[in-house]
């Protein structure tokens, strides 16, 4: 089984629509992480999307604050904003699904998919330290999660930690077999804002049988979607840091 995952995906219609296309004939079923919605001008038109993709999704922290959680009153001031703008132009049902998302983490196909860590969904995995620190609460082996935007992640073997490799600024993918007797914590990166200054769409598809996960980075039409941003009046600082990747 080759499982497609997202997260991240954040209102981003113009970035999703590129992965889905690059993705096309990758994958079989379809995991997201979270975080659908907040930051982009088309939280609709995604929002329906992933619907309509039958994906099994779980909650990310903008998921909740976009959709009237009190959780909405911790953001910074740009992503309150972001958040708002959103609450107020939601459709009620795409108001109605995102609200009912379950709290990663999740167990799927002998994996877990979490948005932030496996032990809360609203922590940040950054580091090599504190993916360690995960490493006696991962519910098994492999948990995929996201969050940080940043994609790559760690392996975790006998106290110690390493980087996974995202593909650099001129490679379309990266790929990394699973070793056995080794925890992993895996970000697919951000399809719609990404953090690590690529500003490529990011991806990652997970094989199953042969436990080869692949990370893929796919440019979008950036200009369009900032445009967009600006349009309907959301900060300046939204559209101009998906140029930059941070
Ligand atoms: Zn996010």
């Amino acid at each position: 089984m080759r499982c497609l995952i997202l997260s991240d995906i954040h209102a981003n219609l113009y970035a999703l629509e590129a992965v889905m296309a690059d993705a096309k004939g990758r994958y079989d079923s379809l995991l997201c992480l979270g975080d659908i919605v907040g930051y982009g001008a088309e939280p609709n038109q995604v929002t329906e999307a992933i619907r309509e993709s039958r994906a099994v999704v779980i909650r990310g922290n903008h998921d909740r604050a976009c959709t009237g959680d009190p959780t909405i009153e911790s953001f910074t001031e740009l992503a309150y904003e972001a958040a708002r703008w959103t609450l107020d132009h939601l459709k009620s049902d795409n108001l109605e699904f995102l609200k009912a998302l379950p709290a990663g983490p999740m167990a799927v196909d002998g994996f877990h998919i979490a948005h932030g860590s496996p032990r809360d969904e609203d922590e940040y995995v950054f580091s090599r330290d504190e993916a360690a620190e995960q490493y006696s609460s991962m519910p098994h082996d492999l948990c995929f999660i996201g969050h940080t935007h940043l994609q790559g992640g760690f392996g975790l073997r006998r106290g110690r930690t390493w980087e996974l490799e995202r593909p650099g600024d001129h490679e379309a993918e990266v790929s990394h077999r699973l070793e056995p007797d080794t925890s992993y914590l895996i970000n697919p990166g951000s399809v719609g804002q990404p953090r690590d200054l690529d500003p490529r769409a990011g991806y990652a598809v997970y094989d199953t049988d042969s436990r080869q996960v692949t990370f893929r980075r796919v440019t979008y039409k950036v200009a369009m979607e900032q445009r967009k941003i600006i349009a309907a009046g959301l900060p300046m600082f939204l559209a101009a840091r998906l140029a930059l990747g941070r």
